[in-house]
Parts: structure tokens; sequence; C-alpha cells
């Protein structure tokens, strides 16, 4: 009995490996196609600077359509992407779409914002990533300085000297850096010292706990103390509430992004998003 019983749980389990790796290669095949058959798309979460109330930059984030499926969140198809190194194209075009939307918005008649757009490990890894980085900025036209590239403290922390070296030469194209999800990894906050910074963004998971967690409003109080100290600028993501945003300012962080002010949404719903925030802020009702 016991062994029968055994060979089922066996066959039960190799079943399911096999359904989910058919359901993996499916993914896998579908997402070699996705970038060539125009089934990926930027979005743009804005951030507001909390003194000035204004839209200051957007944070680009990688749609894919999926034809069957739907929507395929990047926390999904990312990781894939990563592994079969399809990321470095996709990452490619993620910096030449959201120049050219930046630029768009330009010529909307929108002030400049800075654009962010995340960097994958392997990307970060990537021999060519620097000279890719200028080819697009020198193809599209757009003002190095209104680039930043978000890289997260993990990829970081992997190989901090090989981290050192890319983001100076980064740096020195013009382009801003920000160290993403910071907070999450296993660096302390005395090794940002060592990488040339321009932001530092906070975790949404500290911004979640603020309200019940002393312990992450202190986080937060460090943080802001040690980035300004070291003429870094301070975004805190994952903003949901009017309190964590008030919370926010009070405490000296420079900009908020979450879902209370807005969530990412396409090039165009962002640019009348950005219309719409600059003529509110001067209409009459709210300089009376
Ligand atoms: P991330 O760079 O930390 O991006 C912020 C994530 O937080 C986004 O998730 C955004 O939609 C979400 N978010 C923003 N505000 C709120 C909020 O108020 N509440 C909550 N619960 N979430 C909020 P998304 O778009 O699903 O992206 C997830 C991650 O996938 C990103 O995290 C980033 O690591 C990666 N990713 C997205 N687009 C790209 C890309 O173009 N290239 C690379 N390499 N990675 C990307
Ligand atoms: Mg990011
Ligand atoms: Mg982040
Ligand atoms: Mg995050």
């Amino acid at each position: 009995h016991a062994k029968g019983k055994g060979r089922n749980t066996y066959r039960f389990y190799a079943a399911k490996m096999n359904a989910r790796s058919t359901e993996q290669l499916m993914l896998e095949s579908a997402l070699r196609r996705a970038l060539e058959r125009g089934e990926l798309e930027m979005h743009y979460q804005p951030k507001l600077n909390l003194q000035t109330q204004r839209i200051v930059g957007v944070e680009a984030l990688m749609r894919w359509h999926h034809p069957v499926l739907g929507m395929v969140p990047p926390v999904q198809f990312i990781p894939i992407a990563e592994e079969l190194g399809l990321i470095v194209s996709m990452g490619r075009w993620a910096l030449e779409q959201a120049c050219a939307d930046a630029l768009a918005w330009q010529k909307h008649g929108l002030p400049q914002v800075l654009i962010s757009v995340n960097l994958s490990p392997r990307q970060f890894e990537s021999r060519t990533l620097v000279a890719d980085v200028k080819a697009v900025l020198d193809a599209s036209g757009l003002d190095p300085s209104l680039l930043e590239l978000e890289i997260t403290e993990s990829a970081m922390m992997a190989n901090p000297e090989h981290a050192v070296e890319l983001l100076r030469a980064i740096r020195d194209i013009g382009v801003g850096l920000a160290i993403d999800d910071f907070g999450t990894g296993y660096s302390s906050l005395s090794h940002l010292k060592h990488f040339p910074l321009s932001t530092v963004k906070i975790d949404r998971s500290f911004v979640n706990d603020l309200s019940q967690d002393a312990d992450a409003r202190a986080l937060i109080d460090g943080i802001v103390t040690l980035a300004h100290g070291l003429r870094m600028k301070v975004v805190a993501e994952g903003i949901e509430t009017a309190a964590q945003l008030e919370f926010l300012r009070s405490h000296g962080c420079d900009e908020a992004q979450g879902y209370w002010l807005c969530k990412p949404v396409s090039a165009g719903e962002a640019r009348d998003f950005m219309a719409r925030h600059l003529r509110n802020q001067f209409a009459p009702s709210v300089l009376a």
C-alpha cells in the first residue's frame, strides 16, 4: 500500500512540475517574440516634489500585454527576461521609448521632468551598457541630465567594485543614478558614500509600515539625514495615503511616488495628468 501511495504521490508531483514547466516554456517563447510583436508598452508614474508640489519626474515601468493571458505583471516576466538574456534588448527598447515619450511631452509644452528607467542586474553586468545609454541619448536628442537610471541595492552590492566603476562611467555621461528599493538589501547606510548616486529611493515596505512601526519611522529619518549629508535626493515609493505623504514631507523627504498621487499610466495619460496637475496648481482657487 505504502509503495503504491508513494508512487502516486510522486506521479502527482511530477505532473504538477510538468504542468508548471509547460506554462513556463509557453511564457518564455511568447516573451521571446513580445518585443518584435509590439506587445510591450512603457507606463509612467509621476513623482511629486513635496516642497513645491510640482511633478518633477516620472518612473518608467514596463508592461507586457500577452495576446491570451492579458497583462502579465513585471514580477512575472522581468525575471524570465533576465534569465533568458532578453532583458538587454528589452531594456534598450525601454530606454528608447522613455526618451521618445519624454521628448514628446516637452514638445507638447509641458515642463521638463526627470525620467527614471529601471535597470536589471543583467543589464548592469552588460559590457555595452554605457555605450547603449550613450547611443540612445544621442539618437533621441534628450538632455542626459533629464535621464536617471534606477538600480536596485542588491544588484549594486552583488559586485560593489564593478558597480562603482560602472556608475562613475554613467555619471560621467551626465545621467543621474538612483538606488532602488533601498533598505531591502544587505548594504548598510554607510555603503552609500562609496557610490556616485544622485537619488535614494526608500522601499515601499517602510512606507507601508509607517503607521504601525516606530522602527520604520526611525529608519526613514536615518536615511533622509544620511542621504542629504551625502547630497543625495530622497524619493519615497508606494505612498498610498495622505498621512504617509504628510509624514514624509515633514520628515524631509524630497519626492513621493505612489497610488495616492497617480498609478502608473500610459504615456498619453501621463501627459494629460501632468497637464491637469499644472493647471490645478495655478488655478485661482488654489492660489486664493
Ligand atoms: P520598482 O522599480 O520598485 O517599481 C515600483 C513598483 O511599485 C511598480 O510596480 C509600481 O507600480 C509599484 N507601485 C507604485 N506605487 C505604488 C503604491 O502606492 N502601492 C503599491 N502597492 N505599489 C506601488 P511594477 O510596475 O509592477 O514593477 C515591479 C518591478 O518590476 C519594479 O519595481 C522593477 O523592479 C521591475 N520593472 C518594472 N519595469 C521595468 C523595466 O522596464 N526594466 C526593469 N529592468 N525592471 C522593471
Ligand atoms: Mg524602480
Ligand atoms: Mg523601487
Ligand atoms: Mg520596489
